[in-house]
């Protein structure tokens, strides 16, 4: 095969090179073939383990990807319609978009929006330190501080999210809809030694295969607890209610092409065409094979590491919804009746975290006054490790499917669900807080 054949040539080439990255433990020594493998048969046995839980409540749950670029955004080409596909093949109805703002055009008036093949597009922007989601066009719009900016939208009726955590932990912006608690981006960015293997054409080549065969799971290889994020996020929730989202900042431009170029080039470029060295066509191994029936200025391999349906299904946020509109998403989003999943894992539909004192039932992000009786339930289509979390402390650690918790102090709450994947501990669910104020 041309790809092992480029593998052998390019391994013995570069060997230097790739003992200098592969042999540290960051998301990078997960990206070996025997130990992805590993992490997908347990991502399968869950599936015969997976038993559906019935919605208690009112509200039909919808799943959202928040931060999401399209080639609206400088640094994506992604289509509308690969967008849509992607959100369908796993399991999301509402997209909601967050464009880098341009001179050339209006976000909020040309961005996605409406319904298109029975997913909900939301249009908005990633503009100055937010995810914004405006009732208005913000065209020409520049405020002086993080707190002008936010008062304008929120004055009008539309949502903000504090982005990007990492680069504003200090921010203390009042009045914000929440934050966001969970960034693939910000993930992806911490892991130094996968970030330099991936910018290298050369050991990208020689992994092609590995990523072919396990697409979701090489992706998702970058998922660490988010705990900078949670320990701010429970910081603001102490000021007032913030809403946890995810943000999946998918743009689809992490990966490499080899185009045929004139004078018999090989170009190889990254995923947005940006040319990063140039070489002899005949070169490359396998060059006759890769280009059979191909002609100059053809693409011979592309290779893409963060497809949309990959990074889509990675992390999503649940919406609790009384109807599939933007009115009702956009009233969710307020109330904080959303919880935040891993899906790669397993899927969560059905996840509940709720309090509960006589006939009365409170969502979450419902703020609430201690009663006499009052009891944290939850529950998961997976028997799970529950942690319970009050003002940032774990004050209750469980197994099963379901979590159930008198409560004694009043205080902000929130659960946690962990799976045990192939050795590993990891994160599964967060469900947004529940707020119970004392009773006096
Ligand atoms: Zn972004």
């Amino acid at each position: 095969m041309i790809l092992s054949k480029l593998t052998r040539l390019l391994a013995s080439l570069f060997i230097v090179v790739l003992c200098a990255t592969i042999a540290h433990a960051d998301a990078l020594a997960k990206l070996e073939p025997k130990k992805l493998a590993a992490v997908h048969q347990a991502v399968e046995a869950l599936r015969a383990e997976w038993k559906p839980v019935a919605r208690i409540g009112p509200y039909r749950e919808h799943r959202a990807n928040l931060h999401v670029h399209s080639h609206w955004s400088h640094d994506s080409r992604g289509t509308i319609d690969e967008i849509v596909a992607a959100a369908k093949a796993t399991g999301t109805s509402v997209l909601m978009f967050n464009e880098h703002p341009a001179e050339h055009y209006d976000f909020f008036k040309e961005g996605h929006q409406g319904i298109k093949e029975g997913v909900l597009l939301i249009p908005g922007a990633e503009s100055q330190g937010f995810l914004a989601f405006p009732t208005l066009s913000l065209r020409g719009v520049k405020p002086d501080t993080p707190q002008e900016f936010s008062d304008l939208v929120r004055g009008r009726g539309g949502l903000m999210f504090v982005s990007h955590l990492e680069e504003r932990m200090d921010w203390n912006v009042r009045g914000v809809t929440g934050v966001e608690i969970y960034n693939t981006h910000a993930d992806f960015k911490d892991e130094k030694k996968m970030l330099a293997a991936l910018r290298n054409p050369l050991w990208l080549l020689q992994a092609t295969e590995m990523f072919r065969k396990y697409p979701q799971e090489s992706f998702s290889a970058l998922q660490d607890y988010p705990a900078d994020y949670l320990k701010r996020w429970d910081e603001l929730c102490a000021t007032a209610p913030h809403t946890g989202v995810s943000a999946n900042d998918a743009h689809q431009n992490v990966g490499l092409i080899i185009r045929w170029g004139v004078g018999d080039k090989a170009r190889i470029e990254d995923a947005l065409g940006k040319l990063l060295i140039e070489l002899d066509v005949a070169s490359l191994p396998g060059s006759d094979e890769l280009r059979k029936g191909k002609q100059v200025g053809d693409v011979l391999l592309r290779l893409l590491l963060d497809p949309y349906e990959n990074s889509l299904r990675h992390v999503g946020t649940h919406l609790l919804l009384t109807e599939l509109t933007e009115k009702a998403v956009r009233e969710a989003l307020e109330a904080g009746r959303a919880f935040v999943a891993f899906d790669w894992l397993a899927n969560s539909t059905g996840f509940d975290f709720a309090a509960v004192a006589d006939t009365q039932r409170h969502e979450m992000g419902s703020q609430l006054v201690m009663t006499r009786g009052l009891a944290l339930r939850g529950q998961a289509p997976l028997s799970v490790h529950w942690r319970l979390v009050r003002n940032g402390k774990v004050v209750e650690e469980s197994a099963g499917r379901t979590l159930s918790f008198p409560v004694v102090e009043p205080g902000n709450y929130r659960a946690e669900a962990w799976l045990d994947i192939s050795g590993e501990r990891m994160l599964w669910i967060l469900s947004n807080p529940l707020y119970i104020a004392p009773a006096e």
